[in-house]
């Protein structure tokens, strides 16, 4: 069996590189280890325009949003399904400073991005110095994304169940032949998320990786349907049971949850729920941040039958789609990559 591009890696990489290069009407075959910590089987799908304590305006956000919202509703529509919500999220002032720093932003950079907050129900938040709301945020289910996925592509012979190692691949003059899956391959794409330097080829790029711990629980009477950020989020998933985290730890790097992870969780939860809650589940994995936090994708400069799409760090649910996108176009001859994003950047920086 010959195919155009085989991609390893079933995550929000390369299952987004998957449709783009499928809707430019290559062959493609998808293979995943499916391990079940991976970082998008736990991540909550959040997408927001303003991020963090300073209240950033987020990366590239006009191109990136109406991108990703165009993009997964074709997915529903396509595969009869329904994993991305978009609803707005509201955040809560953790201190003056929060404050301060949204009156200096909320006219310039984030103008008709954000808004005052006039919902804030009084029994449910302790929250003193009110919030704002954000009108343009989404949620994507991200397992729910990609096991609908995985069942379409499956059914077309599309998907395998394999973890495939660098032995596994062959490098030929015209391809990579794989005899494991007896096949072979134009381009064989690295879509692994965090495993850092486990190939020859690109396993020297320098991960700056962050595991995060995220619960789920029950918290009996709170009818919100918004995401509430409050140095931690809250995000609704039905029946009164939200997901909440997320923590940021840099040792180890591993998918096991601990107690200090479900007890910062807890405490931050606390500090502004005023309604008891029960915990349902905890989960870790790794997000696959590189350097600056940028996506980093491209060919191999040596050995351009290999490819790489990686680096979406905290925020793949929002990335996912564009760099999907372009870097398909750039696989099939028709577009560039951003100098910025292009792997060539991270390879260069060893
Ligand atoms: C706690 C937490 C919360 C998060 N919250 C958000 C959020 O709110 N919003 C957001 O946008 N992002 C969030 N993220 C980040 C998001 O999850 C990542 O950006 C995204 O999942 C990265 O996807 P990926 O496909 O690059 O990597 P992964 O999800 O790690 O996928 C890599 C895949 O490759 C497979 N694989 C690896 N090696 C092999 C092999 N040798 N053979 C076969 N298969 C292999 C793995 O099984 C895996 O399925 C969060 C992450 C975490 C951990």
């Amino acid at each position: 069996m010959r195919v155009d591009f085989l991609i390893i890696g079933q995550g929000l990489a390369g299952t987004t590189l998957a449709w783009r290069l499928l809707q430019r009407g290559r062959s493609v075959l998808i293979v995943d280890r499916e391990s079940g910590h991976s970082s998008s089987r736990i991540a909550a799908g959040l997408i927001t325009p303003a991020t963090g304590k300073r209240i950033a305006k987020s990366w590239r956000w006009a191109d990136l949003f109406p991108h990703a919202v165009a993009f997964y509703r074709s997915r529903e529509s396509e595969l009869g399904d329904r994993f991305f919500h978009q609803r707005p999220a509201l955040r809560l002032f953790i201190d003056a400073q929060e404050q301060a720093e949204y009156q200096r932003r909320s006219g310039g950079l984030l103008l008709g991005l954000v808004e005052p907050a006039t919902d804030i129900n009084a029994e449910w938040y302790d929250a003193p110095l009110g919030g704002f709301s954000m009108p343009d945020a989404a949620r994507l289910d991200v397992p729910r994304y990609l096991d609908a996925c995985r069942t379409y592509f499956r059914a077309r012979d599309v998907y395998r169940t394999a973890d495939l190692s660098p032995h596994d691949l062959e490098l030929t003059a015209t391809g990579v032949r794989v005899p494991a899956l007896s096949i072979e391959a134009q381009t064989v794409v690295f879509c692994r998320g965090f495993d850092a330097g486990t190939d020859p080829w690109f396993g020297s790029i320098k991960f700056n990786a962050a595991k995060g711990e995220i619960l789920t629980v029950r918290v009996p009477g709170l009818a919100e349907n918004r995401v509430i950020h409050r140095g931690i989020w809250l995000a609704p998933i039905g029946d009164e049971v939200f997901r909440v985290g997320a923590t940021y730890t840099w040792e180890p790097l591993d998918s096991h949850p601990t107690a200090e992870g479900r007890a910062e969780i807890e405490s931050r939860l606390r500090a502004f729920l005023r309604l008891p809650f029960e915990v349902l589940d905890h989960h870790a994995a790794v997000r696959p941040v590189i350097d600056a936090g940028l996506p980093v994708l491209g060919r191999h400069p040596e050995y351009p039958q290999l490819a790489y799409f990686n680096g979406l760090g905290s925020k793949g649910s929002l990335l996912a789609p564009f760099f999907a996108d372009q870097f398909a176009a750039h696989l099939c001859g028709t577009g560039e990559i951003d100098p910025e994003v292009n792997v060539r950047k991270a390879l260069h920086r060893l």
